[in-house]
């Protein structure tokens, strides 16, 4: 019968670490045509490191401290190449206050008094001005291909931290399984253009670039008023509303527990591939039904 059917197709899939939650989500997977990928974490492995702390208005080790007092408490792959290089390093960590995530942009609070401001050069200028030699030198590591966060405090642009996220190795095979079976793929990014065309080339996807978490919803909807049926795949808070905003959510493994509660379905072992893998096992199963 359909729903024995169906209780099998979902519970061969979480065998497989390929979470589905319930039968409408499965039949739905079935029938996807498009899905929007999210990058840090999601097609990238989300274990940045960090390559270069830069000075500007303060020195390089200053910058370091307050960048890892702002992250202290943050779950965002940047902030844990933050942490991990302060300690390395030796960098004191002083306390913040009243720090908090901007999704999209970074993070805000205060430390030792002083209002800091660490995110996306994008978010950066729109709260103050960036120089001619601040964006000379944010240009010069996005062409490596490198992420930049730029360091906010009393100063102005106290400085930048520089960060190198590599793509997960089996993105590319999966991204090409997907257009093979004629499924619409798209990245979908908060980084700096140049940044996110070099990863996309190298994955063979298409990207949208510089979007705050409000334009990859915007993205996502436009998918379906164009007549797609949207998977969109996350990993983190800032995709909260382009998963909710898909036909399908997938939160890809790791995500924090607010994209698994947005979530429909959620893949567990961080693997690109399991996406393909679970669409193609939705489609089997309800070929087994018709
Ligand atoms: P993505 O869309 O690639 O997953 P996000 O939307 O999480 O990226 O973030 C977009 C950009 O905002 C990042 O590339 C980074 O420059 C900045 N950013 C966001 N959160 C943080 C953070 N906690 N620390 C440093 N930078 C951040
Ligand atoms: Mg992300």
């Amino acid at each position: 019968s359909t729903p024995a059917a169906i209780a099998a197709g979902l519970s061969a899939g979480a065998r497989r670490g390929l979470l589905m939650k319930g039968g409408v989500v499965l039949e739905t997977l079935g029938r996807i045509t498009a899905v929007a990928f999210d990058k840090t974490g999601t097609l990238t492995r989300g274990k940045p490191v960090v390559t270069a702390v830069v000075a500007a208005g303060r020195p390089a080790r200053d910058v370091l401290s307050l960048a890892a007092a702002l992250e202290t408490g943050s779950s965002h792959p940047l902030a844990l190449a933050i942490l991990e290089r302060a300690k390395a390093d030796k960098a004191p960590i002083p306390p913040a206050f009243d720090a908090r995530a901007v999704p999209g942009e970074g993070v805000e609070g205060r430390v030792g008094g002083e209002p800091v401001f660490l995110g996306s050069a994008q978010a950066a200028a729109r709260r103050t001005t960036l120089g001619a030699e601040h964006l000379a030198a944010i240009a010069a590591l996005n062409a490596e291909g490198r992420t930049v966060s730029v360091v906010l405090s009393r100063v102005g642009v106290a400085g930048f931290i520089a960060l190198r996220d590599e793509a997960r190795p089996d993105a590319r095979a999966a991204l090409a399984d997907l257009k093979a079976e004629g499924i619409r793929t798209v990245m979908l990014t908060g980084d700096n253009r140049t940044t996110a065309e070099a990863v996309a080339a190298s994955l063979g996807i298409r990207a949208c670039a510089e979007l705050l978490p409000q334009d990859k919803q915007r993205i996502v909807r436009e998918l379906r008023s164009e007549g797609f049926k949207v998977a969109t795949v996350g990993d983190g808070i800032n995709d909260a509303p382009a998963l909710a905003a898909a036909d399908i959510g997938i939160a890809m493994g790791g995500g924090t527990d607010v994209a698994l509660e947005t979530a429909d379905a959620a893949v567990l072992h961080g693997r690109v591939r399991d996406v393909p893998d679970m669409i193609a096992l939705s489609r089997a199963t309800m070929r087994n039904i018709h």
